[in-house]
């Protein structure tokens, strides 16, 4: 039975004769069905359409995304640490050049993934490796749409994966909202990969926070604080955005301090047009 991946979303759905009657995830006020309605493909269709493109992001460092895109359209990350490699964040398509590319760079050892919208096809990327673990915040468990023993729900605020490699719920966009701190990244001085957790703007001098993208439905002033202060014990100056280019390469902890000021007045302000 194959498994049904959802065109708007991305995500793998458990095996089924047919295709899946709605998709939860697009069906949730953050995501969207499209007024031509829900569609299905499937990794063959995928693999038909299209390719996987890498680009180095910086040393230790992959991206990989589809052209053309898919879904969404984020693009994944391949860290590699000591202990071996990590698939940060996943999309639809695992074709043989991928698995064979990846395999050639040390294979994978584990799969963390911020938020439900980026499972893509998740449990297909960790059978193809060896059934490694996924490691999913457990307060998104219930947007899983293909259980596998493979997932790790974990718990709490912070997670450790490898040697300097740190899991932290920020919530916000999602409830199990996780961003990836790499202390090794941007060059020394510390990296999150943030998903679209906190989105990094086409201008890189500020990021932003939305509850959904689609739907312009912003994130809460309680919910931004919250999240200023579950990164505010870590250190970095990259921010590694959801999309090839959206990165902001310097002083990204100070970046994210003045956004979440510029995000505050904005959303507590009485709309007055002269504030900045
Ligand atoms: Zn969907
Ligand atoms: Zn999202």
């Amino acid at each position: 039975m194959p498994s049904f991946i959802c065109e708007t979303c991305g995500v793998g759905f458990a095996p089924s004769e047919k295709p899946p009657a709605r998709c939860p995830i697009c069906e949730d006020p953050r995501q969207y069905v499209p007024p031509s309605g829900q569609k299905w493909t499937t990794m063959e269709g995928l693999s038909r359409r299209g390719m996987n493109a890498w680009k180095l992001v910086e040393p230790g460092l992959m991206g990989v995304g589809s052209e053309p895109k898919i879904a969404i359209g984020q693009r994944a990350m391949l860290l590699n640490t000591p202990q071996g490699n990590i698939l940060w964040d996943c999309i639809s398509l695992l074709d043989e050049a991928t698995v064979d590319i990846i395999t050639a760079l040390g294979g994978l050892s584990a799969i963390a993934i911020s938020h439900p919208h980026y499972y893509g096809t998740m449990v297909d990327w960790s059978k193809a490796f060896g059934d490694i673990p996924i490691y999913l915040h457990a307060d998104d468990s219930k947007w899983i749409m293909r259980p596998d023993p493979a997932i790790q729900l974990w718990q709490g605020e912070t997670h450790q994966l490898a040697d300097g490699v740190t899991l932290i719920r920020c919530g916000g966009h999602f409830a199990g909202g996780v961003v990836l701190h790499w202390a090794g990244g941007g060059n020394g001085e510390g990296a999150l990969l943030a998903g679209d957790i906190v989105q990094v703007i086409p201008d890189r001098t500020h990021v932003s926070f939305m509850r959904s993208y689609p739907n312009l439905l912003p994130l809460s002033a309680p919910a931004v604080a919250r999240l200023a202060k579950a990164l505010e014990p870590f250190e970095f100056s990259t921010i590694y955005g959801a999309f090839f280019g959206r990165d902001v390469v310097d002083e990204g902890k100070d970046v994210l301090r003045r956004s979440v000021v510029r995000y505050l007045a904005a959303i507590c302000s009485d709309g007055s047009p002269e504030l900045e």
